[in-house]
């Protein structure tokens, strides 16, 4: 029997208004998978995005994490059960230091450690002892240590995303959600991206979802591609089936 997928879209939903968003859309994700999520312009990508990180509530469908739903979990807690994210645009504390940024990731996942370990050990923080080399750690890992007091409105914009990388990874997530990060990178920085977010699935046995717009990016690093069009789901398979299925490239050529 074929193992349960660590997340399942099942059929899932949304309308705004009489718009239909997102119309009956299934796709599973595997452990250790990078899963590309592709499509024309308003073909509904942000939408399934959103609904994986709890901003919006389908009105249909469910989404299953190891097999149980988490429609029912508020978005501030997401992290609670493995999902992290990052922002389409840069979303950091600007005016805090990259160290304190990653710490917040990190608080996200570990709020509950640390307040049930001073209540057993009063005085004793193990728990922020193992927060702050968790951190150490992840900033070591996206070559962060040097710039770590840095303010982040002060950084490059490539450094900025790689900090709000950082602050997903802190909060050790099974699956990550990436929000176009390609958006607003040359082309090396793209192909550097690329090398990472490869790196973080070998290294770090991290499940990716990757809405993206670039498509050298996705086609270079994804295992398995699913193409949306108008909320429906077009074509779910290998980058090459994909990228020669007929309906995406109708449906690219059409958008244009
Ligand atoms: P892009 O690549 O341009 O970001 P997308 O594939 O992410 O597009 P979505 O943003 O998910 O597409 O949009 C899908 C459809 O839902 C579009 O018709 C869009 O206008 C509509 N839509 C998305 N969000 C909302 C909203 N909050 N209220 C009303 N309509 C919305």
């Amino acid at each position: 029997p074929a193992a349960t997928p660590l997340l399942a879209v099942c059929n899932v939903s949304v309308t705004f208004g009489g718009i239909v968003a997102l119309n009956g859309v299934s796709f599973d994700m595997h452990q250790g998978q990078i899963l590309g999520l592709i499509g024309p312009n308003g073909a509904g990508k942000t939408t399934l995005f959103n609904c994986l990180s709890r901003l919006y509530q389908p009105s249909a469908g469910d989404i299953l994490m190891e097999g149980a739903s988490i429609l029912r979990r508020p978005p501030h807690r997401i992290a609670e059960i493995g999902i992290g994210r990052t922002f389409q645009n840069v979303a950091l504390f600007s005016n805090l230091s990259v160290l304190d940024n990653v710490r917040i990731g990190a608080h996200a996942r570990t709020q509950s450690d640390i307040i049930s370990d001073s209540l057993r050990l009063p005085g004793v923080r193990r728990g922020e002892a193992a927060l702050n080399a968790r951190v150490d750690e992840i900033l070591g890992y996206l070559e962060l240590g040097d710039v770590a007091h840095n303010v982040v409105s002060g950084l490059p914009f490539g450094t900025q995303k790689r900090v709000e990388l950082a602050r997903a990874l802190a909060t050790e997530p099974k699956i990550l959600l990436l929000d176009e990060p390609a958006g607003g990178l040359n082309h090396e920085e793209v192909y550097a991206l690329g090398d990472l977010i490869r790196r973080i699935r070998n290294d770090r046995k991290i499940t990716v979802l990757l809405v993206e717009h670039h498509m050298g990016l996705v086609m270079s690093i994804a295992d398995h591609v699913v193409a949306l069009n108008f909320g429906r789901k077009l074509a779910d398979g290998t980058p090459a089936a994909v990228q020669s299925d007929p309906d995406v490239i109708k449906a690219y050529l059409g958008s244009k």
